[in-house]
């Protein structure tokens, strides 16, 4: 038995524990019932709250608070709605010959007691999506949100503890420390979002324990601007996806490699958009966001002050405001590839352009970096479109959109090696929260009762026919 009595949260966890078998024997009405009570919290109840709380944190503008943080978790609510029926029936499975006499299932139960720690960059659609998929596999769950949005994770914790019982779903808020107390007991799953660095930490973790882990990291996403692309509607979708919540998106375009023939029109194309969207003073724009706090601010401003001491060409802004963390959309040609730019998830409303003469040379330069989340691709040629897929390596990938993946259920979510381990969404993210359980039923003589010891050498001529013909 592991000795875990002197943690912080070893009461709330050994309650949840008591209670997990009793949580995961529910049916998938009761679930659906407790899904119901989320979504009405999010869609009315709490809906305002949650509007207000996003903007205190970082001026998060309210229409995208309900697309981006509302809209996607109730739309995963609907989805397990209609399908969580079929996912918790038992799935019988062939049974080969030589196991004649029997009968095979898969059980989907749920793992028990979970851990979800989430980011603050969408706290509330990276809380609650994963909740969503662990109640849906039946499971206990702590949750643990960002220390970095704190009005959020307030009205977060307030929906918890009146929708659910503590020993069944809870809401611990506070600093780092807080993750790392609960990171010490031995949970049955953790469902981490975050930055690769706090991932590795997490699964070295989980490794004390052998809990098995959902890791959804980040990294640098690459987007690439073929010549065959309609260059102003690729322009428009680029500024759409990397300046929505500015730039503090793990699936923005971090980097962009356009045609070196179309680098003038690229430019003007990307300064009349930028003015649509935000008019020329962005600062004033009800539309875009502001850098969560100084810290990320002073980070990103220093990647841009490494960029001009190199002489780094800035296209389109580079101004900042202090007073309230906002950085200017940015456009930076002739980053070095050491530079602070080229070498971090940028993670802020900064684009940094690299221009190309051949594919190839953007394929070699993708697959010298580590793995993407997500790799972006506008172009209307086939050859080069299937080039590109078949020579990277991504976690997902659009074909002439940016960030529209994340929002189909039919689709798994997640990374691939240093941006992440396992998915989330639809059915994925069930199946992440669930122990698939294998069953096997002996029904009458199994041929394999013929082979018990002692071995003789009519046993010995069945194994030899077993192997030659089933
Ligand atoms: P982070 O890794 O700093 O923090 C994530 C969570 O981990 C927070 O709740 C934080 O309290 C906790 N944490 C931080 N340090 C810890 C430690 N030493 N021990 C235990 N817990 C710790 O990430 P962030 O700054 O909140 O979010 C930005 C990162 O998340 C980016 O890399 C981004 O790409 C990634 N991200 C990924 C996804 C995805 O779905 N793949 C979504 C959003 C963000």
């Amino acid at each position: 038995m592991t000795d875990y009595t002197d943690n912080k949260y070893s009461e709330l966890f050994k309650n949840q524990k008591s209670q997990h078998l009793q949580v995961g024997n529910t049916t998938y009405k009761e679930r659906i019932k407790k899904l119901k009570n989320l979504k009405v919290a999010l869609e009315k109840t709490y809906k305002q709250e949650l509007r207000d709380a996003l903007y205190k944190d970082f001026k998060k503008p309210t229409l995208e608070t309900d697309l981006t943080e509302i809209y996607p978790v109730i739309d995963e609510i609907n989805f397990v709605k209609k399908h969580l029926k079929s996912w918790l029936k038992r799935q019988k499975v062939d049974t080969p010959i030589s196991l004649l006499g029997s009968s095979s299932w898969i059980k989907n139960e749920s793992k028990g007691v979970c851990l979800i720690i989430s980011p603050w960059n969408f706290p509330v659609n990276l809380t609650f999506g994963p909740l969503v998929s662990a109640i849906a596999a039946g499971n206990t769950v702590i949750l643990k949100p960002s220390e970095m949005t704190p009005h959020t994770s307030k009205v977060m914790s307030k929906i918890v503890s009146a929708l659910f019982n503590e020993n069944e779903i809870a809401l611990v808020e506070g600093e780092v420390e807080v993750s790392q107390e609960l990171l010490k007991l031995p949970f049955n799953h953790i469902f981490f979002t975050g930055s690769p660095q706090v991932g590795k930490i997490v699964m070295k973790s989980a490794a004390e324990h052998l809990t098995s882990v959902t890791l959804e990291l980040g990294g640098k996403s690459p987007a690439i601007i073929d010549d065959s692309s309609n260059l102003d509607k690729a322009v428009k979708k680029i500024i759409f996806g990397k300046f929505l919540n500015a730039g503090q998106t793990c699936i923005a375009p971090d980097y962009l490699f356009i045609n070196e023939n179309i680098k003038p029109q690229f430019v003007n194309s990307f300064k009349k958009q930028l003015n649509e969207f935000y008019t020329e003073n962005v600062s004033n724009s009800n539309s875009f966001g502001r850098i969560v706090n100084k810290k990320h601010f002073d980070r990103l401003r220093g990647y841009l002050e490494d960029a001009k001491s190199r002489n780094a060409e800035i296209a389109i802004g580079g101004t900042s405001e202090e007073k309230d963390n906002f950085i200017e959309p940015t456009l930076v040609f002739n980053a070095e590839e050491d530079s602070e730019l080229m070498q971090n998830e940028i993670f802020g409303p900064i684009l940094p352009v690299k221009t190309y003469t051949s594919i190839s040379r953007v394929l070699e330069d993708i697959n010298s970096r580590e793995k993407p989340l997500a790799l972006y691709i506008f172009s209307k040629n086939k050859k080069v479109i299937g080039e590109i897929i078949n020579n990277t390596r991504a976690g997902s990938t659009c074909i002439n959109h940016n960030l529209l993946q994340f929002l189909n259920h039919n689709l798994p979510f997640g990374g691939a090696n240093n941006s992440g381990i396992g998915k989330s969404h639809g059915y994925f993210g069930f199946l992440e929260f669930t122990n698939q359980r294998s069953v096997l039923k002996q029904h009458t003589l199994s041929a394999v009762d013929l082979l018990t010891p002692p071995y003789s050498s009519f046993k010995q001529k069945l194994v030899d026919l077993t192997i030659k013909w089933f």
